[in-house]
C-alpha cells in the first residue's frame, strides 16, 4: 500500500472534536488538494500527516509504514507553509542546503542538491542573497526549495501562495503543477481557494466541519457536486439555486416554483414524484438566451450586468409574467459579451437540463 493512507483519523483539543472518524486514500503521485472554508480543519488534517500534532484515535500510513507514532523527521515527508518560516540569518544557499547538512550530506553533494533544486526553480542567481533581500515571490520559491532538496516521498504544502498577488499566485500555480509532473511524487495541498483546487488537482476532497463532502477529479467536483455545500462551495459566481417541485412542462420535466414553471429540457430520468420538493442548482454557463419562448424556455429579467472581458455575467430575475420587474428568485447567467440584453427587458431563457443539478432540500444530498 503505497501512498498515503488515513484511517478512522480523529484529532480532538480537549473536548472538542475537529476531525472524527476520517478515512481516505491517497494514491502514489497524486496532487490532492484538501479544500474548505477556514476552521474546517484543514490544517490540523495536514498537520496530523506531518506528525506535528498527535493523534487522538486513528492511524496513518505513508508509503506502507504505519508512521503514526513517529516523530516529523521520521514519516519522510517535507512541509511548505504560508509563511515561509525561512531562516533570516542565512543565505539562500545555506537555507535551502540546511536539512541536509542535520543529515551530516557530503558537502560537495549539498552544494550539486542546492544548485539543481535551485536551478529547478530559476533561483540560481539569489543563492547569495538573505531572505530579507527577496519578494515574497522569491521567498516562497527558497522555501519549496528547502522542500524539494530533501526528496520525500510526500509533499505537504498549507496555503503556500496565500500570501502572494494574485498574478504571481496564477504563475505560481502553474509552476507547482509542472513541478509535479517533473517529480511524481505525491502532493497533499491545503487551500482555501478553489481556483488553485481546480486548476492543480488530480482530485479534490472538499471539507465541512471536519468532514470529507466529496473526494473526486475537480470536474466532477464542479460538475456533479454530491451536496448542496459543495455546490455552493466551488464555483465563483455561485451556482443558482432554485426551491420548488417536481412537475413537468409539455413533455419535460420541470422544477415548479410559487411564481412559474422552470423547464428542464434535455433531463430525461424520471426523478421524484410529481410534488415532491427539491432544490434545482444550476450553474451561470448552463443556462442560454433562446430564440424565442416556447415551452422548453423560461423567462427572466436582467437587472444588472457584470462584464469579465470575453464575457458577461447577468443577474436577473425570474419573470413568467414578464412585467419587467420580476417576481420570482434571482439567477446569475453568463453570456457572450455581446450579448443584446437590455435592463428590464424580458427574455426566455433555456436551461441545460442534462447539466443541472437537483439536490433533496432536506438533506442537501444530490438527487440526479
Ligand atoms: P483550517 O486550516 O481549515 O482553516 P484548522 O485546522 O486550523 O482550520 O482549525 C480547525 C478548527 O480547530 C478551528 O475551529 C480551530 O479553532 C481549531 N483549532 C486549531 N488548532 C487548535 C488548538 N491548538 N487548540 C484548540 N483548537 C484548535
Ligand atoms: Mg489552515
Amino acid at each position: 500500500m503505497r501512498g498515503v493512507h488515513l484511517n478512522r483519523v480523529r484529532k480532538s483539543y480537549g473536548s472538542v472534536t475537529i476531525i472524527d472518524q476520517l478515512d481516505l486514500a491517497i494514491e502514489e503521485g497524486e496532487f490532492l488538494v484538501l479544500l474548505g472554508p477556514s476552521g474546517c480543519g484543514k490544517s490540523t488534517l495536514l498537520n496530523a500527516i506531518a506528525g506535528l500534532e498527535p493523534l487522538s484515535g486513528g492511524s496513518i500510513s505513508i508509503q506502507g509504514r504505519d508512521v503514526t507514532a513517529l516523530e516529523p523527521d521520521q514519516r519522510d515527508i517535507a512541509m511548505v507553509f504560508q509563511s515561509y518560516a525561512l531562516y533570516p540569518t542565512l543565505s539562500v544557499r545555506r537555507n535551502i542546503g540546511f536539512a541536509l547538512k542535520m543529515r551530516g550530506t557530503a558537502k560537495a553533494d549539498i552544494e550539486r542538491k542546492v544548485g539543481e533544486v535551485a536551478d529547478l526553480l530559476q533561483i540560481t542567481h539569489l543563492l547569495d542573497r538573505k531572505p530579507g533581500q527577496l519578494s515574497g515571490g522569491q521567498q516562497q520559491r527558497v522555501a519549496i526549495g528547502r522542500a524539494l532538496v530533501r526528496e520525500p516521498s510526500v509533499f505537504l504544502f498549507d496555503e503556500p501562495l496565500s500570501n502572494l498577488d494574485a498574478k504571481l499566485r496564477a504563475d505560481m500555480r502553474i509552476e507547482l503543477k509542472k513541478l509535479h509532473e517533473r517529480l511524481g511524487r505525491t502532493i497533499i495541498y491545503v487551500t482555501h481557494d478553489q481556483i488553485e483546487a481546480m486548476t492543480m488537482a488530480t482530485r479534490i476532497v472538499v471539507m465541512n466541519q471536519g468532514r470529507i463532502q466529496q473526494c473526486d477529479r475537480p470536474e466532477v467536483v464542479y460538475g456533479r457536486p454530491a451536496n448542496r455545500f459543495v455546490a455552493s462551495f466551488v464555483g465563483a459566481p455561485t451556482m443558482n439555486f432554485v426551491e420548488g417541485r417536481f412537475g413537468r412542462a409539455g413533455d419535460h420535466l420541470a422544477v415548479l416554483t410559487a411564481e412559474g414553471v422552470i423547464p428542464l429540457p434535455g433531463l430525461d430520468v424520471a426523478l421524484g414524484q410529481a410534488g415532491q420538493p427539491v432544490t434545482l442548482g444550476f450553474r451561470p454557463e448552463h443556462v442560454a438566451l433562446a430564440e424565442a419562448e416556447d415551452v422548453t424556455t423560461v423567462t427572466a429579467t436582467p437587472l444588472m450586468s457584470e462584464p469579465t472581458g470575453p464575457d458577461m455575467y447577468v443577474l436577473m430575475r425570474f419573470d413568467p409574467a414578464r412585467t419587467g420587474v420580476g417576481v420570482g428568485p434571482e439567477l446569475t447567467i453568463r453570456v457572450p459579451a455581446d450579448a443584446a440584453i437590455a435592463r428590464h427587458q424580458p427574455v426566455p431563457l433555456r436551461l441545460d437540463g442534462r447539466r443541472i443539478s437537483l439536490f433533496d432540500p432536506q438533506t442537501g444530498q444530490r438527487m440526479n
